[in-house]
């Protein structure tokens, strides 16, 4: 049973501030402590030093500490680990599968749906997930100065339709408080936004993050709050978790979810209920499940749209609604993303 502590409670539980960074810092960036923290044998190294070449490993601990020693299929560990197929070139699969180039029209700024914009706020990552679409991102091009924050912000002034400012990245939440409170400051002041949103798997890898500094920036706000979280194995949810999560429903953020079927890490029925199952201990709805965008690199995790959708036929058949997640495609050009066709 989740207890819901209150934030400014004597026995409250928070981590100690700026611990996180810390975490951030010392993650595991070489290919060979990743393999040998997990206690791989030595024949999967050469993948992996050969996938890092091409995009980093990051693994903080405290998410490998979630996985099992000794098991290369471990859900977790598929995620971060680079294998040696990373680097075929496998037709179909290209580097930007959104065209997200095109669509960047002011450096940071995504502006594709009604009512919505995304704001690139930090080209960071607390891990880097192999089968990640932004991958090839131009992030160094993309990360906002405080002049383009001004430019950004005009744009939102200016755009009165505008509802909801998205912070996406990247990893948002891989920015300072100070730089957060700052930006979130000045979007609270635009009369017509409703609605503050994050995209983050930061409070899932390092739950630490959720500390007595971010929770005052995001009790402050007028603006209503939605995390939508990112997590595609109920096994990424531990009791540290859980705890970051109650933190943040006790200052009024609505959790969300979005995960990605990906090959060996959730590509069975098993897995996708226990998931939607876990994530509601965790006062977690599930949101989205993302059909898989052929990104170079990541071709060994593609699951066909049909195993997808038959995947949700039988997943219905388990679940209350309330714990499906609808799967969606993002179609570049389509006014929203776009729901595929139960069987
Ligand atoms: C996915 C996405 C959104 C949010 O879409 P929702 O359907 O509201 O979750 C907004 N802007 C961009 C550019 C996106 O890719
Ligand atoms: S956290 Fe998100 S943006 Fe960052 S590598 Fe993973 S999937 Fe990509």
């Amino acid at each position: 049973m989740l207890l819901h502590c209150s934030p400014s409670g004597n026995d409250d539980g928070l981590p100690e501030p700026g611990a996180w960074q810390r975490q951030l810092a010392g993650a595991i960036r070489d290919p060979r402590a990743l393999c040998q923290r997990l206690g791989l044998d030595p024949s999967w190294l050469a993948g992996a030093l050969s996938g890092h070449e091409l995009f980093e490993v990051r693994v903080p601990e405290a998410f490998a500490a979630r996985m099992r020693i000794g098991d290369p299929h471990d859900p977790l560990l598929r995620q971060v680990l680079p294998l040696a197929n990373e680097v075929d070139d496998t037709p179909g699969f290209v580097t930007d599968p959104l065209e997200e180039a095109q669509h960047t029209a002011r450096r940071g700024l995504i502006h594709k749906y009604a009512g919505r914009v995304l704001l690139i706020t930090s080209p960071a990552c607390a891990v880097n997930c192999r089968y990640c679409f932004r991958r090839h991102f131009p992030y160094s091009d993309n990360a906002p100065t405080r002049l383009q924050w001004d430019e950004t912000l005009n744009y939102l002034r200016d755009d009165t339709s505008l509802r909801e400012a998205i912070l996406s990245g990247g990893d948002p939440l891989a920015a300072s408080d100070r730089q957060l409170a700052w930006l979130v400051a000045r979007l609270d002041g635009i009369a017509h936004l409703k609605r503050l949103r994050l995209h983050t798997r930061l409070p899932v890898v390092i739950p630490d993050r959720v500390d007595g500094v971010m929770l005052d920036w995001l009790a402050t706000t007028r603006l209503q709050k939605v995390m939508v979280l990112h997590i595609n194995h109920a096994n990424e949810i531990d009791d540290a978790v859980i705890a970051a999560c109650a933190r943040l429903k006790a200052v009024g953020v609505t959790l969300l979810n979005q995960s990605v079927i990906l090959k060996g890490v959730n590509d069975d029925v098993d897995s996708l209920e226990a998931l939607s199952e876990r994530l509601f201990e965790a006062d977690i709805l599930p949101y989205y499940l993302h059909a898989f965008d052929p990104v170079a690199g990541a071709a060994h995790f593609a699951v066909s749209d049909e195993d997808a959708e038959a995947l949700m036929a039988e997943l219905r058949t388990r679940l209350p609604g309330f714990l499906m997640p609808t799967l969606v495609r993002e179609i570049p050009g389509e006014a929203s993303k776009t729901p595929l066709q139960g069987v």
